[in-house]
């Protein structure tokens, strides 16, 4: 993650508009792994400055993750890690050789479509807020050649990671900034705090309750209005996590191409518009709405379907809904996805 999305920010920020202006709540938004963050923290049982505190130590926590897994960051570790590709292993933190086997789980489980060495793809086609490019044939086709999570060993009593090709490399992309909001809760807990969010872009963790004792409120993005939203629910103790192809895209010639690769044809991954998967973890749940995302309608259904611990709302290109568990009682409708709904 690089540069701030404005898109981004207004789906964080859309989320909280419920709660902007309520007393007995602090809130504070910073831009942290290139990307809008929002902590909220309830004050009632712990006084104004012991909120402030709580959130201070949620966005330390966040850079602290940051620093440990950027790979825009050349002193990061997984940085270290992607030099010494097909060279050597590199000894880790414990925190960043459990997330590296995180996104090689998450890789599993969806047979491939969550890939931590999308790396090169997405470096081609440059998808961020100032637009992007198509790649030419060949230079895909390299890319290509240079993703597969399978080339890459945890040796957990070793403590090292290494991919053992020369060329390719890790991105915690689509998990990192979920892991960071698992971490930041955890810090503000320790601060003392009873209730609140965090929200790293599209990934939400909440927990505890609202000043006066209700539940949180996240609300569930239109992927093509940016300022609607199709449903909103209660939730506390647990993550979502939205992966959308109008979060960082751009037009050409009336095709949509987004952010999120389908490491298997090399291509922003077709099919669908829009994945919300809740989990009691964010990393969870942010690695597999991008998984699902990438895997489509057919094969997402079918790990839903699967999946004890999480939770789904799809939207396809026709704006058809689908949904497990408590996201089919929202009974959300389908949007009008609109006229400039290009695949
Ligand atoms: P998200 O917005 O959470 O779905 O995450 C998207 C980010 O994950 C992108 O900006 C990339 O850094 C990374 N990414 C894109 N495609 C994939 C993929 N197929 N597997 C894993 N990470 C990906
Ligand atoms: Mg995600």
């Amino acid at each position: 993650m690089k540069m701030a999305s404005a898109a981004a920010a207004m789906a964080a920020l859309m989320i909280f508009a419920g709660c902007t202006q309520r007393p007995g709540l602090y809130k504070d938004t910073r831009v942290i792994m290139g990307t809008y963050v929002t902590v909220t923290v309830s004050e009632e049982d712990i006084g104004p400055q012991k909120a402030v505190d709580a959130a201070n130590a949620a966005f330390d926590e966040i850079s602290r993750v940051d620093r440990l897994m950027s790979t825009y960051k050349p002193e990061s570790q997984l940085s270290e890690v992607n030099r010494q590709a097909g060279i050597k292993p590199v000894k880790v933190d414990p925190e960043l050789l459990d997330t590296v086997q995180d996104a090689l789980d998450a890789a599993a489980a969806t047979g491939g479509a969550f890939d931590p060495t999308v790396g090169p793809l997405v470096r081609a086609w440059k998808i961020g807020p100032e637009g992007g490019r198509i790649p030419a044939t060949e230079e895909i086709e390299k890319a290509r050649a240079l993703v597969g999570y399978s080339q890459v060993a945890v040796d957990k009593s070793g403590g090292t990671v290494f991919i053992k090709k020369k060329g390719m490399s890790i991105d915690l992309g689509g998990i990192a900034k979920g892991y960071s909001a698992d971490r930041a809760v955890e810090a503000m807990k320790a601060r003392g705090a009873r209730g609140g969010i965090v929200a790293v872009a599209g990934d939400l963790k909440l927990f505890g309750r609202k000043p006066g004792g209700g539940p949180w409120k996240v609300g569930i993005q239109h992927p093509r209005e940016k300022d609607a939203m199709l449903a909103s629910f209660n939730l506390t103790d647990a993550a979502t996590s939205t992966s959308g192809d109008y979060e960082r895209f751009f037009i050409k010639d009336g095709v949509r191409y987004h952010h999120i690769i389908d490491p298997k044809t090399g291509y922003p991954a077709k099919g669908l518009v829009s994945v919300t998967v809740l989990a009691h973890d964010s990393y969870v749940a942010d690695s597999l709405s991008t998984g699902i995302f990438v895997m489509g309608p057919e094969k997402g259904r079918e790990l839903a379907g699967r999946r004890r611990d999480i939770e789904v709302l799809m939207i396809d290109k026709d704006g058809k809904v689908f949904a497990t568990g408590r996201f089919i009682k929202l009974g959300v409708k389908s949007p009008n996805l609109g006229q400039a709904n290009p695949e």
